[in-house]
């Protein structure tokens, strides 16, 4: 499969809201962000974030597509972090990917039992991340849907936490460091609850 660039990861449409915004449009903004279909560990972005686990020692998902692509180095480099917390990240080099970093992040494991609890987590996952990027003066992030897997977490209640706290990033001090937020699907229904979605954080005009 080829590997895309950021150069080609611009949004294809203009995305039309269907609900009210939920911020003003800045259409500098909508350079910023692209939604791509496919498989992370094929970006060529200065960093990819995977949905970890607490052990950072690889898994199933996205976690086991990027352990498999990267190399054995990469669980090498993971054993000397000693894990994560729920809802923390951090960062190693990508080895065998054609993208510069990865930022490890732990999802929620999703139950509707607290929910407020798990949002802020998710929420923290997509803050620690973007964090890392900027401390590390990378460009790119591209993100995967993180917990809507194998954790469970419902995809349109996980988009909305993405989409809110890449945007208010983005309206943050630290928001003109970076160049590129995508956000990456791999199924057809989560690309349309993005594609229905994006327009509410991301105005078009
Ligand atoms: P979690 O355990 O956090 O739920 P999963 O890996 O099970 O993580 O799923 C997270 C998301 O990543 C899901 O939307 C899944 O479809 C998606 N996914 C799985 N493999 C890939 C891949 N190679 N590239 C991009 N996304 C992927």
């Amino acid at each position: 499969k080829e590997i895309a660039t950021v150069g080609k990861l611009y949004a294809e449409k203009v995305l039309v809201a269907t609900e009210q915004p939920k911020y003003p449009a800045k259409p500098a903004l909508l350079d910023k962000i692209s939604l791509f279909q496919g498989d992370i560990t094929k970006l060529e972005v200065d960093s990819i974030v995977n949905a970890a686990n607490r052990s950072l020692l690889g898994g199933g998902g996205v976690d086991g597509a990027i352990h498999a692509a990267a190399g054995r180095d990469l669980l090498k480099e993971c054993r000397t972090l000693g894990g994560a917390q729920t809802g923390e990240s951090k960062i190693t080099k990508a080895y065998r990917l054609p993208s510069k970093h990865i930022i490890h992040t732990v999802g929620p494991i999703y139950s509707s039992s607290d929910v407020e609890t798990k949002e802020e987590q998710l929420r923290s996952c997509y803050r620690s991340s973007l964090q890392l990027a900027i401390q590390n003066s990378l460009k790119h992030i591209a993100f995967c849907s993180v917990s809507t897997g194998i954790y469970g977490y419902p995809i349109g209640a996980a988009t909305h936490v993405a989409l809110d706290e890449v945007r208010k990033f983005c309206d943050s001090e630290d928001g003109e460091k970076l160049d590129r937020a995508v956000f990456v699907v791999w199924s057809d229904k989560d690309k349309h609850v993005y594609e229905k979605l994006i327009p509410e954080y991301f105005p078009p005009a």
